[in-house]
């Protein structure tokens, strides 16, 4: 997907001294394995190109496997939404592989660390375990379970699997070191008792595998060469390799490299937090344009190309840091510029009326049409005909009836061009009985026609405008941060605090030219001089926000 060189970060660097070595005889295998109890969001965004640029880099392969050790929170819905995320972002899974397709095999490989004397039930309850763990400074205190026989621990674990015991009144644990310094080592946790029906395996199973029980060894039975993660999982290292190092594999043991999280300001990426913002009702769902779930970007108009592209810039590191959020909107922009169609919209519509403007043989204002170009930065999208008449809707705030110092849009007296079109001098105002302007009168110069200056005399703005006979009524979704402030929840803990009360403005009543009803669900165009707006998927006629037009990361890279 990727044409340039593949980048040199320290995951590309070992890879390839791996493939020196012959580790893996050359093989490059990696997996992206999320756990299907919520949507995806940007930042799974980042592991998702990790991992499947890194295969691609190297002509390697990439599994989807979705991560389904918890039988409580995780759903077919989600599963669904993962596989068609990944799909849209453009990437395709070597295959899709769930965690609970190996239960039968990770349990067969418990007995045999049972057999060797390196794992054992404990009989003690989850409190007491995690209260005898000790601390950083404190070793841990011996189970007085732990020197049972294996005899003893082969028959128990069966009939833990056989569902003889209720849930939660034992665990089966490796036996390690209960004074080692890393407390992950410390006689970790590799089965539950948990009577739960599982969204895969149904009633099959009473006992369900931990994440480093199910994780590492799901990577060795599918032949994972490289598995790739964030850094959290750093100090999970040493026991991702002791399992391994004492397991019967049959090639060489897979890899776990770690890479820092991407953050953003103004965002949150937990999707338990993500979950609450949609229980809360603070948004309106998992999709709601404000989300930074990849359902929400995508209702939003963000193009996969563009987050990828961010994502690759953004490049492999191991530190954590929180990245601007517009510097992810200026590679939205940047491709947006490129592919998305020009129209004209107005979302705050003040009537301007042409008192010259001529009218046929039957009394009715003459219309004209102009050819306007699609995308002045593509000409292959070629032109439109946009029509004109004696009334149009113009902005609101582009009409100033006592203008403001350094305004240069229409006043009374004024000339301005009306985009393609007209030169316009604005001369009286018609108001409401409350006094708010409802209509703005003004005179065309025929001379100026196709919005040219006929001799040379200048006007300062030029502003866009939709022929009030020929216009389609939209409504419009603009959009603020989800949250106000940068590093939400740094103040009080809680990220939620911070929810920006005003996140969203609907404008109703907005106006554009007739081919904007073209659109199709999802296009993106750019409404001149307001920004880039993305046709709803679902509701025909409304246009989300996807950014403005100014580049507010460009212009803080130029002052610093
Ligand atoms: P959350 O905390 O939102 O629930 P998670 O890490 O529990 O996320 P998983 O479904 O377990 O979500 O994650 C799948 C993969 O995505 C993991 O390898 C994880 O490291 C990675 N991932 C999750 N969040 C980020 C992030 N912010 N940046 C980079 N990778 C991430
Ligand atoms: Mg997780």
């Amino acid at each position: 997907m990727t044409s340039s060189p593949p980048p040199t970060d320290f995951i590309h660097d070992a890879i390839r001294r791996d493939n020196e070595a012959g580790t893996y005889a050359g093989r490059v295998q990696t997996r992206f394995p999320p756990e299907p109890n919520g949507y995806l969001h940007i930042g799974h965004l980042k592991a998702i190109t990790v991992d499947f640029g890194i295969a691609e880099d190297f002509g390697g392969s990439c599994m989807l496997r979705l991560d389904d050790t918890n039988p409580d929170t995780e759903d077919v819905e989600y599963v669904d939404s993962i596989v068609d995320d990944i799909a849209w972002l453009g990437y395709t899974p070597a295959e899709v592989r769930y965690a609970s397709d190996y239960f039968g095999q990770l349990y067969a490989w418990a007995e045999y660390l049972v057999e060797q004397g390196l794992a054992y039930v404990d009989d003690q309850d989850g409190e007491t375990i995690s209260a005898t763990r000790g601390d950083f400074s404190t070793p841990g205190v011996n189970s007085p379970f732990r020197q049972r026989s294996v005899e003893e621990n082969l028959d128990l674990l069966r009939r833990m699997r056989a569902g003889e015991f209720p849930d939660g009144t034992r665990v089966l644990r490796a036996r390690i070191d209960m004074a080692h310094e890393n407390m992950q080592m410390r006689d970790p946790v590799m089965y539950r008792i948990r009577h739960a029906h599982h969204h895969n395996t149904g009633d099959a199973w009473p006992i369900y595998p931990t994440y480093d029980w199910a994780h590492g060894q799901s990577d060795a039975f599918e032949g994972v060469t490289h598995s790739l993660c964030t850094l959290e999982f750093e100090s999970h290292r040493p026991l991702y390799d002791w399992f391994l190092a004492n397991l019967p594999l049959d090639s060489a043991a897979p890899r776990q490299m770690e890479f820092a999280r991407l953050e953003l300001t103004h965002t949150v990426t937990s999707k338990r937090r993500l979950r609450t913002l949609v229980e809360q009702g603070v948004v309106d769902g998992w999709d709601d344009p404000r989300m930074p779930t990849l359902r929400g970007l995508r209702r939003r108009g963000y193009p996969a190309s563009a987050l990828r592209a961010f994502c690759t810039a953004v490049g492999i590191t191991r530190t954590n840091t929180r990245k601007a959020i517009e510097e992810l909107e200026s590679y939205v922009r940047r491709e947006l510029n490129a592919t998305a169609q020009r129209r004209m919209t107005v979302l705050r519509p003040l009537k301007l009326v042409l008192t010259n403007w001529p009218t046929d043989a039957d009394g009715n204002p003459v219309v004209e049409h102009f050819e306007i170009a699609n995308n002045p930065e593509n000409a292959e999208d070629g032109t439109r005909q946009v029509a004109f008449s004696g009334e149009l809707w113009i902005e609101a705030d582009d009409f100033a009836e006592v203008p403001p110092p350094k305004y240069f849009r229409l006043s009374p007296g004024r000339e301005v061009r009306l985009r393609g079109a007209y030169f316009v001098t604005a001369t009286d105002v018609v108001k409401d009985a409350d006094g708010t302007i409802a209509q703005v009168n003004a005179t065309y110069d025929p001379a100026s026609r196709g919005g040219n200056s006929p001799d040379g005399r200048k006007v300062k703005s030029t502003m866009h405008w939709v022929s009030a006979a020929h216009a389609a009524p939209l409504t419009v979704a603009l959009y603020d941060r989800l949250f106000s402030t940068a590093a939400p929840g740094a103040s009080t803990g809680e990220p939620l605090d911070d929810v920006n009360p005003r996140s969203r403005e609907l404008l109703t009543g907005c106006q554009a030219e007739a081919a904007l009803a073209e659109a199709g669900p999802g296009q993106v165009v750019q409404f001149e001089r307001l920004g880039y707006f993305a046709a709803d998927a679902r509701s025909p006629g409304l246009f989300h926000r996807t950014v403005g037009l100014r580049d507010e990361w460009a212009a803080a890279q130029r002052r610093r």
